[in-house]
């Protein structure tokens, strides 16, 4: 068996464990060793059909790590955005709310682009720098000796560990990690084990890494899917999203380059696996019933794919040299599309504590800089899950008391600039504790 030691491990190579591979190698360089392990990495993400919506703060992220250029030419700026709110047989789709699109001149509130350019894009920005991928997944972890560790090395400095409020000072002259005992031990399913200083799981919703740190999760699932492709249309979209607020769920049009949009589509459950699963030209019916014909006729669809919606967030972000980041800490609906810019901000979040502490010579994988982490991220989730799961209960319903409400409540924002610009900005990430890569600004 092949052993390795290195100081962080990152378990999962999607969005969330490759942003955060390139930011620890640009800012510690090749004597801080970071591995990223996932067994999808190297494979083609050509069947993924989704689509995110980058808001301003991500794309600051990525342009600080120098990967926005490589996947530029495929993004499509948001130029603006309508909000309607009807049923799905209502001949008219009065608009409650429009947002004009830019956080700054010349800086639009959020980009569309397909998952697996940027995918792509950011595996071959760590490949460049040095960062080891590995083809294999975590399989098993051994969580360290910690207490034990902790308590020898109390002895040896003549403090007790349990009172002492900065477990940072016994390690600061920690040897390099030298194999068993040292940090957590996993195992990947190429037979390689490795001793890492942190772990970081960015291993998606399903968590192998949560599970294994017995880490519960609060949350739910929600009696909803969302229906996923891209379309092709005859006229051009002009950058504009549009979300279309029907009973069963929000029913979004996202802009693409070219004439093309991106379709999230949100159905009770049973329905959206009858509609994804009807021929195709029942489920063209189906679609244009929804998304009229303003853009011209649909003249392609993709392929056509169901994900079933929750929403959860981890009790806990942290245990022993473990950090969540991404899905693996949090799910959320995609009314807002904000899921994957929240993992971002984790990201940036845990980069950023673990460059501070790497720099002053600290143990990244620590208590005190993993508190800072959790610190910083778990609230602000829970705040925006909170919000984006009461979205969703006020507009995906029949109720023509809450219709009246909500457009009420629309209307208002819509005629207040200074709501909105605060909506737009919260929306694009800018609002709050921003961690510096959000905020364009170099670790
Ligand atoms: C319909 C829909 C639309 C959405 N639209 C948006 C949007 O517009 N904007 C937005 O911000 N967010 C959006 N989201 C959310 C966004 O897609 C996710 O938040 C994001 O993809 C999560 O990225 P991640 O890297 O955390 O996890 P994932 O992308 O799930 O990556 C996890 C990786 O871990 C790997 N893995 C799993 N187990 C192991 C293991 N044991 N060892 C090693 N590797 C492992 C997997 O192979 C995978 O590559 C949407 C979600 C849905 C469902």
């Amino acid at each position: 068996m092949t052993r390795e030691n290195v100081d962080v491990l990152i378990a999962g190579g999607g969005f969330a464990g490759l942003t955060l591979a390139v930011a620890l190698r640009q800012a510690l360089g090749p004597s801080f060793a970071v591995t990223v392990a996932d067994p999808a990495l190297g494979k083609s993400h050509a069947d993924d059909e989704r689509a995110s919506a980058i808001v301003a703060a991500a794309r600051r992220l990525f342009e600080t790590l120098g990967v926005w250029d490589a996947v530029s030419e495929q993004a499509q700026p948001i130029l603006d955005m309508v909000v309607t709110d009807s049923r799905l047989d209502d001949a008219m789709r009065p608009v409650f709310l429009t947002f004009a699109g830019e956080v700054e001149p010349g800086e639009p509130f959020a980009h569309m682009i397909e998952n697996r350019f940027l995918v792509a894009a950011l595996a071959a920005k760590a490949k460049e720098i040095g960062v080891e991928l590995r083809s294999a997944a975590v399989s098993d972890i051994t969580p360290p000796p910690e207490r034990g560790r902790l308590a020898s090395e109390a002895r040896r400095v003549g403090v007790s560990a349990r009172t002492d409020p900065s477990p940072d000072r016994l390690r600061r002259s920690d040897p390099p990690l030298s194999g068993e005992g040292a940090g957590v031990r996993a195992l990947l399913s190429d037979g390689t084990e490795v001793f890492t200083r942190l772990l970081a799981a960015a291993d998606g919703a399903r968590s192998q890494i949560r599970q294994s740190a017995g880490i519960a999760t609060h949350g739910w699932t929600y009696d909803q899917s969302a229906i996923v492709t891209t379309v092709g249309h005859g006229r051009d979209h002009g950058g504009r999203a549009e979300e279309h607020f029907l009973p069963a769920g929000p029913f979004a049009i996202l802009p693409l380059k070219g004439n093309r949009s991106s379709i999230v589509w949100t159905e009770a459950k049973g329905e959206a696996e009858r509609i994804v699963a009807l021929p195709d030209e029942a489920f063209h019916a189906e679609l244009e019933q929804r998304f009229k014909l303003h853009l011209g006729e649909i003249n392609t669809v993709g392929a056509r794919r169901v994900h079933p919606l929750g929403f959860f967030v981890a009790r806990a972000f942290i245990a022993e040299r473990i950090a969540l980041v991404g899905d693996a800490a949090h799910v959320i609906h995609p009314i807002a599309g904000q899921g994957l810019n929240m993992g971002l901000k984790d990201v940036a979040a845990l980069a950023e504590v673990i460059v501070d502490a790497a720099r002053l010579g600290l143990d990244p994988g620590s208590a005190t800089v993993l508190e800072r982490y959790q610190r910083w991220r778990r609230f602000d989730t829970v705040t925006m899950g909170i919000a984006t799961d009461g979205l969703n209960r006020l507009f995906s319903n029949r109720s023509d008391v809450l219709r009246l409400a909500r457009d009420v409540g629309l209307g208002l924002v819509d005629r207040v600039p200074n709501l909105k610009r605060l909506f737009i900005r919260e929306a694009a990430g800018l609002v709050g504790d921003v961690p510096k890569l959000l905020r364009g600004e170099m670790l």
